[in-house]
């Protein structure tokens, strides 16, 4: 038989996370057959969340109407989620891998007392329990892992599994309070959240598409050659180390060991040499291309596409040609 899965979902001014629907997508999956999959939402006003879920065919929403939750306390949200897995007789809990999804997976895990693997990009469900498979070692190498037992839960690399089609359904909303969560588990509390580069497009976590360029620019005023790539891509904007050391480009933009771990669609990296230090913040996007013009560069190891050239009459007759397909 196949068992019941939660999936929690993620959501910002009433919209899901993209990186719930893939969530909610592989849950439906995973419950194909006569299994089934209940949405879970916590915070005040997520009624347009959950008639997204439904479009997405979870049409049974555990709701927890609480605004304490809007504040994202991981661990007041660990405890809920559990006791929703519970109530609904959940074997298998699937998050998305956000900073946040992160955070509340181990919380979660331990709570509900269930085996756990965050960074997914493959997952399998059979009569045992769950096979993960996830890139480990900096992306240099791939782990298969099974989790075996009653309870299972996993958080999704964001993008790494695809948005899933609409399928709506009707909307059965149970909505629940959280009366025996301890008021210490809804602190310490986000009161803000900024995006990097507000205004100038998707955020570097979310993002399909990441254009983001290095010490090959020379010069901080180059850089505009990046922003506009990325603006005619609707892409989000990165960097590599060499640039947020120089300044050119604020510490939150930066791809890497110690910068932002990413895994788009599309990863272009501009005047990046591929240092091992960069290579594991973006090793797992699924297309990599590389503009460099040393052909023996690093960065060529792991691109799926690469031009070895000067960046300088690459970048803006590519930007021009984006323009033009996009007639924008
Ligand atoms: C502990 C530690 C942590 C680190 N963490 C990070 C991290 O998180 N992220 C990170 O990025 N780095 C990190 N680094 C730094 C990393 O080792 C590299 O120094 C850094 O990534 C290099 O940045 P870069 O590729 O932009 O510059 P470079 O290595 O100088 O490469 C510039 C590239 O531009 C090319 N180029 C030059 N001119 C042109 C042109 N006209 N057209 C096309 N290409 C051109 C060159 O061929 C070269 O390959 C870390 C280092 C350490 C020690």
């Amino acid at each position: 038989m196949t068992p019941t899965v939660l999936v929690v979902g993620e959501s910002s001014g009433g919209r899901l996370a993209g990186a719930s629907l893939e969530a909610a997508g592989t849950a439906r999956r995973l419950a194909a057959g006569d299994g089934e999959v209940v949405g879970f939402l916590a915070g005040a006003g997520t009624g347009a969340a959950a008639a997204e879920f439904a479009r997405y065919g979870v049409g049974r929403v555990r709701v927890v109407d609480d605004a304490r939750f809007d504040a994202a306390p991981a661990a007041a949200t660990a405890h809920a989620a559990a006791a929703a897995a519970d109530a609904v007789g959940a074997k298998w809990v699937v998050l998305a891998g956000t900073t946040f999804g992160r955070d509340l997976l181990g919380r979660l895990a331990t709570r509900w007392n269930a085996a756990a693997a965050s960074g997914v990009t493959e997952v399998a469900g059979d009569a045992e329990g769950l096979t993960v498979r996830r890139p480990v070692f900096g992306g240099r190498a791939t782990e298969t892992r099974r989790l075996v037992g009653d309870r299972a839960a996993v958080a999704l690399r964001p993008h790494a599994f695809p948005s899933p089609a609409e399928v709506p359904v009707a909307l059965a909303i149970e909505a629940v309070g959280a009366p025996d969560i301890p008021a210490a588990l809804f602190g310490p509390k986000r009161t803000a959240v900024e995006t990097a580069g507000a205004g100038s497009g998707p955020g570097l976590a979310d993002a399909a598409i990441v254009v983001s360029g290095g010490r090959g620019l020379r010069a901080p005023e180059n850089f505009r050659l990046i922003d506009e790539l990325a603006a005619s891509l609707g892409a989000a904007v990165g960097a590599s180390r060499a640039v947020t050391d120089a300044g050119w480009r604020p510490a939150s933009l930066q791809v890497g060991q110690t910068g932002r771990a990413v895994s788009p669609q599309l990863y272009i990296a501009v005047g990046i040499s591929g240092a091992i230090q960069h290579l594991v913040g973006m090793v797992s996007s699924r297309v990599i291309v590389a503009i460099n013009s040393d052909a023996s560069a690093p960065i060529f190891k792991v691109a799926d596409y690469g031009i070895a050239g000067d960046l300088f009459e690459i970048v803006p007759a590519l930007t021009a040609e984006v323009r033009r397909v996009r007639g924008i």
